[in-house]
C-alpha cells in the first residue's frame, strides 16, 4: 500500500467496533476480567492484550499500529509527549558507563536531558557535528551504545547523512536513534539504517495545536520489548483523547504536509530575493547546503524553515515580529497556523560546532493560510523593520 492509502487504513478495524469507521476512544484505567483464570492467563509479557490502562487500551494500540506503519517500522510505543519519547528512548537504551553520541543541533530540551539527567546517571554524552557523516568513526568508543540523530536540525536545518552514520554506528556495535519530526512521512528512517525513530506527534501528526503526544517506532520485536518495558516502568501513558487526536490528525497528514511544504517553498523562494535577508535555511531550496542530501533521502518537506537577516537592531526586529497578523509568536510548529520565533543568540546552543549567524535569526512555520496573505504579512513586517531602524 502507498503511504497515502496507509494513512487512511492504518490502525482501523471497523469489524471490531460494530463497523464504526474510527476506533472508539477508551477512557479506561481499570479493565475487568471475567475470572481469575482469565486474569492470570496474560501473555508472554505484561504488554499483551488489554490488562490495565497504563499498559494501553485499544485506542493506544490503534494509534501505535498507525504510527508504526507511517514511519515504516515494526511496532510503535505511544508516549505523552515528544520529549517523553526521546527521554524514554535514551533511558531504555543506555545505562551507567555507556557513551552516547548526540548530534550538536539536537532539540534543546534533549540536550538539557543529556547534560542534567544522563550525566548524573553516569552516562557520558559527546556532541558531534551534524555534518560529520562517516567521520563519526573517529568519535566512536568501545562503550558507545547509541548514536542519536535529528535531521534536519529544527533551528538551523543541517541535513545529516543518516545512512553513512548508521553504517559506522552499527559496525561499532551501537544503535541509531533519530528524532524524525521534521521528516514525518517524507523521510523513511528504517530504510536509511535507523533502529529507533521518534516523533513529536504534537507537531504534524496531531496537526491542530491542541494536544501533546509522542511516539517511539522501532525496527524489531526485541527493541520494542526493551523500550516498552522501560517506558512502562517509568509510568508514562498518553491520555485517550490525545491518542484520538493523534489518530484523527494522521488521516489528513499527507494533504496538510503537501500544502505546508508548497507554501514554505513559495515563501522561502521569495524571502531569498529580499534585500533584508542574508540566508534562508530550508533544504528544498537549491541554494541550501543540505539540498543534495535532502534530494537523495527525502520525498518531500514540511512548513518549517529558518531565516537569517542582515544585521538590524533588536527593537526593529521585535517591531517586525510583534506586528505580524498571521505569524504569531509561539514555541511550536506543525499545527494549521503560521508561527514565528526569534532564534538569535542564546536560543541556539552549540558545543561541538560553531553557529555564528551574521545577523538576527528567526524560525518560521508556514501554516495553512493563503500563501499570498502570508507573503503580504512578511512584506509588511519588512516595512516595520525598516521604519524602526
Ligand atoms: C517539539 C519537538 C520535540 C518535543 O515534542 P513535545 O511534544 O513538545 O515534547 C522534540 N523534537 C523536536 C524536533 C521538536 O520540535
Amino acid at each position: 500500500m502507498k503511504k497515502d492509502s496507509l494513512l487512511v487504513h492504518a490502525g482501523r478495524h471497523p469489524e471490531r467496533h460494530h463497523g464504526a469507521v474510527n476506533p472508539p476512544v477508551y477512557h479506561a484505567s481499570t479493565i475487568l476480567h471475567p475470572s481469575v483464570a482469565a486474569m492470570e492467563a496474560g501473555g508472554k509479557t505484561p504488554f499483551e492484550g488489554v490488562r490495565y490502562g497504563r499498559f494501553g487500551t485499544p485506542t493506544t494500540f490503534a494509534f501505535e499500529e498507525a504510527v508504526a506503519a507511517v514511519e515504516g517500522g515494526h511496532k510503535a510505543i505511544a508516549t505523552s509527549s515528544g520529549l517523553a519519547a526521546i527521554t524514554g528512548t535514551l533511558l531504555a537504551l543506555l545505562k551507567a558507563g555507556d557513551h552516547l553520541l548526540m548530534v550538536d543541533t539536537t532539540y534543546a530540551p534533549t540536550r538539557g536531558f543529556c547534560d542534567n539527567v544522563l550525566a548524573g546517571l553516569g552516562i557520558e554524552t559527546t556532541y558531534y557535528d551534524p555534518l560529520v557523516g562517516a567521520d563519526i568513526k573517529a568519535l566512536m568508543k568501545p562503550n558507545t551504545k547509541l548514536v542519536f540523530t535529528e535531521s534536519p536540525g529544527s533551528l538551523t536545518f543541517e541535513v545529516q547523512d543518516i545512512p553513512a552514520i548508521a553504517e559506522i554506528a552499527h559496525a561499532g556495535g551501537a544503535l541509531v536513534a533519530m528524532d524524525n519530526t521534521w521528516g514525518v512521512l517524507t523521510f523513511q528512517p528504517f530504510a536509511h539504517g535507523v533502529d529507533v525513530s521518534v516523533q513529536a506527534c504534537t507537531k504534524y501528526i496531531v496537526g491542530h495545536a491542541d494536544a501533546m503526544l509522542g511516539s517511539i517506532t522501532v525496527a524489531d520485536d526485541a527493541l520494542w520489548l526493551r523500550i516498552k518495558s522501560s517506558v512502562a516502568a517509568f509510568g508514562h501513558s498518553p491520555g485517550a483523547d490525545e491518542l484520538f487526536l493523534g489518530l484523527r490528525g494522521l488521516r489528513t497528514l499527507s494533504v496538510r504536509l503537501k500544502r505546508h511544504a508548497e507554501t514554505a517553498l513559495k515563501l522561502t523562494t521569495w524571502l531569498e530575493s529580499r534585500p533584508e535577508v542574508a540566508q534562508v535555511l530550508y533544504p528544498p531550496l537549491p541554494s541550501d547546503p543540505g539540498h543534495a542530501l535532502w534530494t537523495r533521502d527525502f520525498t518531500g518537506a514540511c512548513g518549517l524553515f529558518g531565516v537569517i537577516l542582515h544585521p538590524a537592531p533588536k527593537p526593529a526586529v521585535d517591531a517586525m515580529l510583534d506586528g505580524y497578523t498571521h505569524f504569531n509568536l509561539g514555541y511550536s510548529w506543525g499545527g494549521f497556523e503560521s508561527l514565528v520565533i526569534p532564534t538569535t543568540g542564546h536560543a541556539i546552543t552549540r558545543t561541538a560546532t560553531k553557529w555564528a549567524a551574521p545577523g538576527p535569526s528567526l524560525r518560521f512555520h508556514a501554516g495553512l493560510e493563503d500563501a499570498d496573505d502570508l507573503m503580504a504579512d512578511l512584506q509588511h513586517g519588512f516595512g516595520r523593520l525598516k521604519a524602526s531602524q
